[in-house]
């Protein structure tokens, strides 16, 4: 069995390919000693070892030790030099290098091969004293700490014990002799610690740091990172052991760290810090400031430093080169390590480098512009989830911010405003042109208005499923809730946290993105849409198949739609129409009316603005499908709940207070969601779907009249399990359909259709379908019932589901593939048996998660829709789906 591979000095075993046995830093070590470019020699011991160690009791394979000699023997070839030669010492550094980069392991221990003899031998035959103990001292911090388990503390204090009496200010001041007496204190403070020396044989130094990088595979942190990450911890990591190259001996070395186009904006242009005799960890421990690579860069940052361009532009010279083969070798944005031994270049890592959404963005459409990858490349290389960051003003990061409390981030974005505490305050100084920030226990469906007006939500309760999280988010606004700190007092108009009183009025700023409540307005901001992201989205858009349409009903909502790429409206839920103020009473009145010519009274007052609303939207979608779902909520969601609320209804109607009282408590419901709602309403009364459909159609009439486009409206019936009630409800709409063209003069056509949300639907709908001209599956009523689980409760108890594995996610945000799918896939199935050309759609949340829409892709619907601010990752991920 083959546990070691070499790499460098002609002699390279792996490829970049092979990182599941040599793991990242490992192969691509490899990988850079192929491509010709200067790697110091070394040997990968593979994750083959790791996973063997933890199979056999913490033990290593037999062959392994003789193995890992012949590869140390080959070093010592390569470098002239041997392992624990007093006289001229091979020194090595040991990196864990798992298939993943996975911060939380063990990283790095250099110098090793060290001890009181080979430090006076490097000393002596680099005639460099102080390079030689600064190396040593290092190596003996590094090794305590990462392998013996002793803190840093304890070293930190030494040192600067050691600096203060001796009236030293930078590590670079300290003597040979300064370094050696800080040598001494540091073995005493190990063998304090630990109860004995700090190993002198470089043998045990060596396998003592191999087994440290195999143990930390097992450590809490590295567990925790692979839960987080869905990392099986079966693939074990990799030990790299590598020649050592000094950046710190003396003014012609350096070490630095850099990316091959700037990571945060994207641009192609070398970005990265170096410093000058320095060793690898000096760079990110923040003990010096580093200094810029290129004057550009340098300028930019407006240092005083000198730029490496400058200090060493023969060196920088061939490192920008390397930058250029890494790039067009691995054909996306290289984070590189190099080491710059006495005027000489050596690359010590490569891999992809990580970056911010836009950088990313930026860096694909370039790399394909630059013929290194293809569109579908491109389109592939972006995360859709990471879109959400590019739509939403984000907070200059630049700016300043005083932060107050947390919550969750429920919704994302930034925004200012103006505190309000009610819904309606948020409108009328919205009305003005204030920007405002609602500010909530929770928030009810009787808030949407002011939640529509309001740059963004606070709420002080609820989770991520909660009203105020899922409304924001369909909105766009930002939203932060279950900031629990902060305590929200209606009555005086205040929220205080820690002591801080926030009155009505005062300004805050949330940011939706990441939880943070901040007092005063912090800059933020606006996102770009046109550039880079236009051209990847159209290119995402050649490459799927899956239609994208929205969840819609207001004309803004539409319009934020369309300019997104919306291709028409999936879902129109016409109850949000009727918690309009203006509007609401009417709608009261009709629920509680006890007779139907009652109702027909207070329906005739809604009728005309439920047609002015569908005008809008047929307008605003010009000829793309609209999808509107009749009305759908339980009753109580609409009635009056306060006491001036119903002396408002029993004076708009005439009627005595009591009995309104008394009909809101007959009308109340132990279990709403699953009672007399979806088209149990249209059932039992008729006329409430007969008014939506007249209003629907009048509008058709008028707007193809008017504008002479084609609408082309889907009407559609929530919540069936029967065949029989589609039935009954179609003709009901199918009737006024004939009515309006008679009294109009216009033809028209439409399709009635049903959301499948009730598993009894899913398995009948072969059935269904013989009504049915198109199904939607609304998933989030599939989920509920399916699982039997309510959307409204669930949160009290998921996340300890999810904890313990039950559910590996939310199954109201990631679809359950294996089950609500299943019933997707049988009634997809039954429904395109009966009606092959029926038409199929998904308008749960799940229209809008990138896994979900893969699922859909599958099962081959022909259009997925989700909320506005959503529309272009399904875009992208339709796309991916689909390649
Ligand atoms: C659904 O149930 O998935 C759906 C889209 O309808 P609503 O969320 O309005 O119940
Ligand atoms: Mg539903």
């Amino acid at each position: 069995n083959k546990w070691v591979y070499s790499f460098g000095a002609d002699a390279t075993e792996g490829r970049a390919d092979m990182k599941n046995l040599l793991g990242g830093k490992g192969a691509n070590l490899a990988e850079m000693a192929n491509l010709g470019l200067p790697v110091p020699p070394g040997f990968t011991i593979t994750t083959g070892v790791c996973t063997y160690f933890y199979a056999n009791g913490r033990n290593y394979p037999p062959e392994l030790k003789a193995q890992v000699e012949a590869a140390v023997k080959r070093l010592e070839q390569a470098m002239d030099a041997t392992f624990g030669d007093p006289a001229n010492p091979l020194l090595v550094s040991v990196r864990s290098g798992a298939r993943a980069s996975m911060p939380g392991m063990m990283d790095t221990v250099l110098n090793l091969g060290l001890n009181d003899a080979t430090a006076a031998g490097l000393a002596k035959r680099s005639g460099d004293a102080r390079f030689a103990y600064d190396s040593y001292r290092r190596f003996i911090q590094m090794y305590s700490n990462v392998v013996l388990d002793v803190d840093h503390h304890h070293f930190e204090e030494i040192l600067d014990n050691h600096k203060r009496d001796k009236n030293h200010n930078l590590d670079t001041d300290l003597s040979a002799a300064d370094w050696q007496a800080v040598i001494e204190d540091y073995k005493k403070a190990v063998e304090h610690e630990l109860g004995r020396p700090f190993p002198q044989d470089v043998q045990e130094q060596l396998w003592g740091a191999v087994g440290a990088v195999f143990g930390s595979w097992m450590n809490a942190r590295a567990i925790t990172y692979r839960k987080l990450h869905d990392i099986p911890a079966d693939w074990g990591t990799a030990v790299n052991v590598q020649c050592m190259v000094f950046g710190n001996m003396g003014n012609d070395c350096a070490t630095g760290v850099a990316f091959t186009r700037n990571p945060s904006t994207g641009e192609n242009a070398f970005y990265g810090e170096y410093l000058v005799n320095a060793q690898g960890e000096d760079v990110v421990a923040g003990i010096r400031t580093p200094q810029h690579l290129t004057i550009a860069g340098k300028q930019a940052n407006k240092s005083d430093l000198p730029a490496m361009e400058e200090v060493m532009p023969e060196v920088f010279n061939q490192l920008n080169e390397v930058r250029l083969t890494l790039e067009k070798h691995y054909r996306d944005m290289q984070d590189i390590e190099f080491t710059v031994q006495q005027n000489k270049l050596f690359m010590l890592q490569t891999r992809n480098g990580k970056r911010t959404a836009p950088a990313a963005l930026k860096i694909a459409v370039d790399l394909a512009d630059e013929g290194l990858i293809d569109k579908a490349e491109a389109v592939r290389r972006i995360d859709p989830a990471s879109l959400d960051q590019l739509l939403h003003p984000t907070l200059d990061p630049k700016a300043e911010r005083k932060v107050i409390a947390k919550g969750l981030p429920a919704s994302p974005g930034a925004a200012s405003g103006k505190v309000v505490f009610t819904a309606d305050e948020a409108e009328t100084l919205a009305g003005q042109g204030e920007a405002v920030i609602l500010c909530r226990v929770e928030t009810s469906p009787e808030d949407i208005h002011g939640m529509h007006a309001a740059r963004g939500i606070l709420t002080t309760r609820g989770g991520m499923t909660s009203h105020a999280a899922v409304v924001a988010r369909g909105m766009g606004r930002a939203c932060v809730s279950g900031a629990g700190d902060l305590r929200v007092d209606y009555k005086t108009k205040t929220m205080s946290v820690r002591g801080i009183a926030i009155k009505e009025g005062d300004i805050v700023t949330i940011d939706g993105s990441t939880g943070e409540v901040m007092l005063g307005e912090v800059p933020t901001i606006q996102p770009e849409l046109s550039g880079d992201f236009a051209t990847l989205m159209g290119w995402a858009d050649s490459l799927r198949r899956m239609k994208i349409r929205t969840n819609a009903e207001t004309p803004l909502d539409a319009r934020t739609a369309r300019k997104f790429g919306a291709e028409g409206i999936g879902l129109s839920r016409t109850e949000h129409m009727f918690f309009d103020p203006d509007r609401i009473l009417a709608v009261r009145e009709m629920i509680l009316a006890e007779s139907e010519a009652g109702r027909r009274a207070a329906l005739a007052k809604l009728e005309p603005f439920q047609k002015k609303d569908f005008v809008e939207l047929f307008t605003i979608m010009s000829g793309l499908p609209v999808t509107i779902r009749l009305l759908d909520p339980p009753l109580h969601e609409f009635l009056p709940n306060t006491e001036a609320e119903m002396a408002e209804v029993a004076k708009a109607t005439g009627t005595d207070q009591l009995k309104v009282n008394h009909r809101v408590v007959q009308l109340h419901e132990a279990n709403p969601m699953l009672g007399h709602r979806g088209c149990r309403l249209g059932i039992t009364y008729p006329e409430i779907y007969e008014m939506q459909a007249r209003a629907i159609f009048s509008a058709v009439a008028e707007v193809s009249k008017t504008t002479g486009e084609t609408v082309m409206p889907e009407v559609m019936i929530p919540l069936i399990g029967t065949k029989k009630e589609l039935d009954i409800l179609k003709a009901v709409v199918d009737r006024v359909a004939k009515e309006v063209i008679e009294q109009t003069g216009v033809s028209f056509d439409y399709m009635v259709g049903t959301m499948i949300e009730l598993p009894r639907a899913a398995l009948k709908a072969g059935e269904i379908a013989e009504t049915a001209e198109f199904f939607s599956y609304g998933t989030n009523d599939l989920t509920q019932t399916t699982f039997g689980l309510s959307r409204d409760d669930a949160g009290a108890f998921l996340p300890e589901y999810q904890r313990q594995g039950i559910l590996e996610h939310d199954p109201f945000q990631t679809l359950d593939q294996d089950g609500v799918g299943e019933l997707i896939a049988i009634a997809t199935e039954r429904g395109r048996k009966t009606r092959p050309n029926i038409k199929l759609g998904i308008c749960g949340e799940h229209g809008g998660d990138p896994a979900s829409i893969s699922f859909c892709e599958k099962v081959g619907l022909d259009y997925v829709s989700c909320s506005p601010y959503r529309v272009p990752i399904a875009r992208l991920a339709a796309a991916q789906a689909a390649l």
